[in-house]
């Protein structure tokens, strides 16, 4: 089994914002697993947020022997193994993680959400994320959206009462709003959340700091939006420690290392009773595909990564009237753009 990896930057259509960052260019790092002849694509899309950047990704990579193991059938093997090999690196495991399921899909010549017994017909609406930018911009992001039935809205800066303002004045459709950790106290959170009840909007979604849940469990009992986890939620062992804290949990392939632990939030979260979205980064349409791959299996779908970009190298999954559609190709189901 052959490892190798590039990097590649994905260009953003407009520069993208959220409360703690801002970027014009989003770097991946492209994994490929050669064996037997056939060829496994995966990526790594690292966040700072969670201590990964380009470089992090590669030493990681470039750190790993795949060589030992018979086929990516091991994949159980491989991934255990890499898990442990160091902490963190979510976004690294990952991109093994990817291209270990593409591999197999590919080699048994059916998409992975046959291969998971899943019905294609069952995949969610995705919304499209409108990041905190100048009005005149976001209406304009909020009127190229017009095929999307739900937007996702970037708020917990400093001016939420004007972003608000400025998409309500365009548009009345269900709105999902994300503060990325950015309203510092659960009063300012609960003031806020209150406000957006009046607004149309569907959930919250990390109103606090990760690490507040007492912050958060207090929010919830004053609420009456339904709370998401996403920087609290990154992987399968924080899950039961949600329960009654939050409504439901963003899974995202590079904060839990792959599909393959991905799939087991999936089974705790319904444990825990906790709805689940799907989430992603900025990332090419391999990433996104390999998401989309379980996603009959969630009830929310914010895999716009792709869409935001204008340079993706791949055709994958594609997006109609904002419902995605999972291509019949096999494994993540992507190839090469031509
Ligand atoms: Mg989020």
């Amino acid at each position: 089994m052959k490892l190798t990896f590039s990097t590649f930057d994905l260009k953003l259509k407009y520069t993208f914002t959220i409360s703690r960052s801002s970027r014009d260019v989003s770097p991946i790092v492209l994994v490929e697993v050669e064996h037997d002849g056939i060829t496994g694509l995966g990526e790594a899309s690292p966040t700072r947020r969670y201590g990964e950047t380009i470089e992090t990704v590669t030493a990681f990579l470039r750190s790993l022997d795949l060589s030992r193991y018979d086929s990516p059938f091991d994949l159980e093997a491989i991934m255990t193994d890499v898990d442990a090999k160091a902490p963190g690196n979510t976004s690294a495991k990952a991109g093994i993680d990817i291209a270990l399921h593409d591999w197999i899909g590919k080699k048994l010549n059916i998409p992975l959400y046959r291969y998971w017994g899943l019905d294609r017909s069952k995949t969610p609406f995705t919304s499209l994320t409108i990041g905190i930018d100048q009005p005149e911009v976001i209406e304009q992001k909020v009127r190229e959206a017009e095929e999307y039935p739900v937007l996702k809205v970037k708020l917990g800066g400093s001016n939420d009462e004007e972003i608000m303002k400025t998409i309500r004045h365009v548009t009345k459709k269900t709105l999902r709003v994300d503060a990325n950790e950015g309203w510092k106290t659960k009063e300012i959170a609960l003031e806020k959340i209150k406000w957006l009840e009046q607004e149309g909007v569907e959930f919250v979604e990390q109103p606090l700091p990760a690490r507040d849940l007492a912050g958060t469990a207090w929010l919830r009992e004053r609420v009456n939006l339904p709370l998401v986890a996403d920087e609290s939620s990154l992987r399968l062992d924080d899950v039961p420690g949600l329960r009654g804290v939050f409504d439901g949990i963003n899974i995202k392939l590079m904060k839990c290392a792959g599909l393959r632990e991905g799939m087991r939030m999936v089974a705790a979260a319904r444990a825990c009773g906790l709805k689940i979205m799907a989430g992603c980064m900025i990332e090419s349409s391999v990433a996104i595909s390999a998401a989309a791959q379980l996603s009959p299996l969630i009830d929310w779908a914010d895999l716009d990564g792709a869409v935001l970009t204008t340079n993706d190298p791949f055709d994958g999954v594609t997006i109609a009237q904002g419902r995605l559609l999972l291509p019949e190709r096999p494994g993540i189901g992507v190839q090469k753009r031509r």
